[in-house]
Order: structure tokens, then C-alpha cells, then sequence
């Protein structure tokens, strides 16, 4: 069995958005419904171990909250920093556990890493991703994807090499072409950023879907079941959007298994 856990759900500055005092950040503030660390999803399989997907700043946290004491494998989508500001922290977790981090990314993710953090490559192994990898059962391939505004990122689709059973992960995209919609045809599950419900900012200014644009996205691909993350406090998950029944929002802690 693949266990799938949200250990973060928030966009580039999660929520509460520090100088904010919106409904939703405040909110965030009290109950905490909307509280919502940076985007990162936790993959336990039987086989193969654990795995994490990007390393963003609220790492720590999140390993703690999830009751995790180490992580050997972390696949990074792309070099933002929401993406991968716990790289060090987990670096340096990789030192004092006296082990090495396997750290997988498409080249040109990792050449951008390692020049902004020239040292880490002493307590992780950096393994380029571009041909596809194997992680147990799953058949793991990656893609560039358009990120408006904010350049590229990658996105990742997994393939049960027994059950046939596919899903994918995009937390940041927007405007995907033709060839970059293909990967996302026939899934069980897909897992898309939507910073916004309808955002209202002009599209030259934008890099992440909203709910609106994802949920025209799925009539093309129609995935079995879709979950929104990279969530901005434009969403208030207290809130009935009146998703279709297919449809939700991610929330911390949140499994899917398969
Ligand atoms: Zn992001
Ligand atoms: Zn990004």
C-alpha cells in the first residue's frame, strides 16, 4: 500500500499571510482550519520507504507534526524557495544522522540549487530525474511545466507497474500547452496547485491556476479524483464552493491511499 500525506498545503507564503488579517488569516489564527504550511506531500510505501515531495521552509515543522525522524529521499519540483528552503535544515538533519540524503530533480532544478546552496551536496547525493526514475513499484516521471509569471516548474506522474494505478503531482503550473497536459490524461488521482478561487489579478502577473481554470482543466483530462493544494488565503476551506463531487481541497494531514 502507497500512503499519501499532506504535510503542507499553503502557497508561496502560506497562511496566515503575515501582514494579513483577512477573514481567512484570521481564522487561520484561531481554529485553524485554514492554517496551511508550504506545499509538501509525504509518500510512504511499504517497499520502497518514505518519500518527500519539495522541502519548503516550514520542513522542520513538518516533519515534527507528522511524527517523522528522518526522510532519506525528497524529489524537488523546482527551485522556489516555498519549494526548497528546508533543504538545508535537512542537510544538516542528513549530518548528524551520519547518513546521505538522496535528493532527485530534473539537471537544470538541481544546477539552480547548487548554486544557491553550494555546500549542501556534503550530506546529499543530488540524482538527476530527467529520464524517469524507479521508486519501488512506481514508475516516476517528470516534466517542465509553464509557470506563468514565475518561469517553470516540474510536475511528477507515478505508475503502479502492477495495479496500473496512476496519479500525478503539479503544485505550480498555469497556461499548460498541449504536450504538457498529455502526462496528465488517464490518472487516479491528481493532485493541482490553485492558489486562488478566481483571481481577479491581469494573466501576465499570474504563475498558479485557479480553482475556475482547474476545474476546465479536468473536463479535458478527467482524472478520477482531483485535490487542490498550494492553496493562498483566497481559500477558505470552511467555505461550499459546490466542488463536484470528484473535487477537494487539501488539507494538512490529509492521506489518500492507493
Ligand atoms: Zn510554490
Ligand atoms: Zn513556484
Amino acid at each position: 500500500m502507497t500512503r499519501l500525506t499532506f504535510l503542507g498545503t499553503g502557497d508561496a507564503m502560506g497562511v496566515p499571510r503575515i501582514y494579513c488579517e483577512c477573514g481567512v488569516c484570521q481564522e487561520a489564527r484561531s481554529r485553524g482550519g485554514n492554517r496551511r504550511l508550504r506545499s509538501s506531500l509525504h509518500i510512504c510505501d511499504k517497499r520502497s520507504g518514505d518519500t518527500l515531495i519539495d522541502c519548503g521552509p516550514d520542513f522542520g515543522r513538518q516533519m515534527e507534526l507528522a511524527g517523522l525522524r528522518s526522510i532519506h529521499r525528497v524529489l524537488i519540483t523546482h527551485a522556489h524557495f516555498d519549494h526548497i528552503g528546508g533543504l538545508v535544515e535537512w542537510a544538516d538533519a542528513c549530518r548528524w544522522l551520519g547518513e546521505s540524503g538522496q535528493l532527485y530533480a530534473p539537471q537544470i532544478v538541481i544546477d539552480e540549487i547548487q548554486g544557491r546552496f553550494p555546500w549542501l551536496h556534503q550530506s546529499i547525493d543530488f540524482l538527476p530525474m530527467d529520464e524517469g526514475i524507479q521508486i519501488g513499484m512506481w514508475k516516476v516521471t517528470c516534466w517542465r511545466v509553464n509557470h506563468g509569471k514565475n518561469g517553470y516548474s516540474f510536475a511528477f506522474r507515478f505508475d503502479h507497474e502492477e495495479t496500473g494505478i496512476a496519479w500525478a503531482y503539479c503544485s505550480d503550473a498555469i497556461g499548460l500547452s498541449e504536450e504538457q497536459i498529455k502526462p496528465l490524461y488517464d490518472l487516479n488521482l491528481l493532485i493541482l496547485g490553485t492558489s486562488f478561487f478566481k483571481e481577479p489579478f491581469p494573466p501576465e502577473t499570474r504563475s498558479v491556476y485557479d480553482v475556475t481554470e482547474a476545474l476546465e482543466l479536468m473536463k479535458i483530462v478527467q482524472p478520477e479524483s482531483v485535490i487542490f493544494t498550494h492553496l493562498s488565503h483566497d481559500i477558505d476551506v470552511g467555505r461550499d464552493y459546490s466542488l463536484p463531487e470528484h473535487a477537494m481541497f487539501a488539507k494538512t494531514g490529509m492521506t489518500f491511499s492507493f
